[in-house]
């Protein structure tokens, strides 16, 4: 009886495992199709300057528009292009697409023109050893000036090999380009690279913004990053800003800037360039156009 129903239990297993496998296998090759389909899109997030409440810049957030299932998250599929390799296209068209985009948004807007596109960069895209010459050749290619990209790297992807990680962000600096540091707080990694790397820019995790409103704790760990990166000379954004005592909470801690449904959900081309048209009412597109 136990062994018939100790069977039983691996038989259920094998097919739940099987089952995985095979769903597995099959969003890869769908992913696979869907770089070649044109069904990524890119939505643009503003972050604000929370002094001043202006648009500093946008981060690029991928989705995948599948023709039957909708639109699916990159929580669901970025681990999966990651695996696969397939990452590094995609991470490619990324990077072109996004900065395209801002390149298209500063012709037209002058309120534009400082603004910054920041754009995830997967452990493995930052693997590639010839990342630097795909970054450079982007920035040509858009003809987009190389300090209004910023490039998002996890602590993750930072640490593997310091070494290396050193030289590749000391590159890409002096290529003028920006570099921040993604989810910080939630990875392994010792405190003392922040002074080492050339880094601008420290976003603080979501998960530390939303519990401000609840903890003590968490109010305490958001102040102590931002003296912290403060202290040594970095822009602090923080993630996730959903409500209105949390940005005042963060305005009072003299945090830089803030990214969250607060201020806007990540929208498309369209909402964004509606944003930036209402920013500059006294600019019509048309007029900026002629000028340049
Ligand atoms: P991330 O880089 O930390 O991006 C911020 C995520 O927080 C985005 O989720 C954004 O929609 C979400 N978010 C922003 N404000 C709020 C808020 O107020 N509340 C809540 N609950 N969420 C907020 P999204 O777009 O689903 O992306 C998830 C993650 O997927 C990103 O986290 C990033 O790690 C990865 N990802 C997205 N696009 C790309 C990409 O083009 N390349 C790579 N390598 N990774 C990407
Ligand atoms: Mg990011
Ligand atoms: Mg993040
Ligand atoms: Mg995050």
């Amino acid at each position: 009886r136990a062994k018939a129903n100790g069977r039983a239990r691996a038989e259920l297993f094998d097919t739940t495992m099987h089952a995985q496998a095979m769903a597995r296998l099959r969003l890869e090759s769908e992913l696979r199709r869907a770089l070649e389909r044109d069904e990524f899109r890119l939505v643009y997030q503003p972050i604000i300057a929370l002094a001043s409440g202006d648009v500093a810049g946008f981060e690029a957030l991928v989705r995948w528009q599948h023709p039957t299932r909708g639109l699916v998250s990159p929580m669901e599929f970025i681990p999966v292009a990651e695996e696969c390799g397939l990452i590094l296209p995609l991470g490619d068209w990324v990077l072109r697409t996004a900065c395209r985009q801002l390149r298209a948004w500063q012709a037209t807007f002058p309120a534009a023109a400082r603004m910054t596109m920041s754009v995830n960069i997967a452990p493995r895209q930052f693997a590639q050893p010839d990342l630097l010459e795909r970054v450079r050749r982007v920035l040509v290619e858009t003809d987009l000036e190389a300090s209004c990209l910023k490039l998002e790297i996890t602590e993750t992807a930072a640490m593997g090999n310091a070494a290396r990680t050193q030289e590749v962000l000391q590159a890409l600096h002096a290529l003028g380009v920006r570099l921040s540091i993604d989810d910080f707080g939630t990875g392994y990694s010792s405190l003392s690279y922040l002074r080492r790397f050339p880094l601008q820019t420290l976003k603080i995790d979501r998960s530390f913004i939303d519990g401000m409103d609840r903890e003590q704790e968490s109010r305490e760990i958001v102040r102590g990053i931002i003296v912290l990166a403060t202290t040594l000379g970095m822009d602090v954004v923080a993630e996730g800003a959903e409500t209105q005592e949390q940005v005042a909470h963060l305005r009072e801690l003299s945090c830089g800037f803030g990214q969250g449904y607060f201020f806007q959900r990540p929208a498309d081309e369209a909402t964004i360039t509606g944003l930036l048209a209402a920013m500059a009412p006294e600019v019509a597109p048309e007029a900026a156009g002629a000028a340049s």
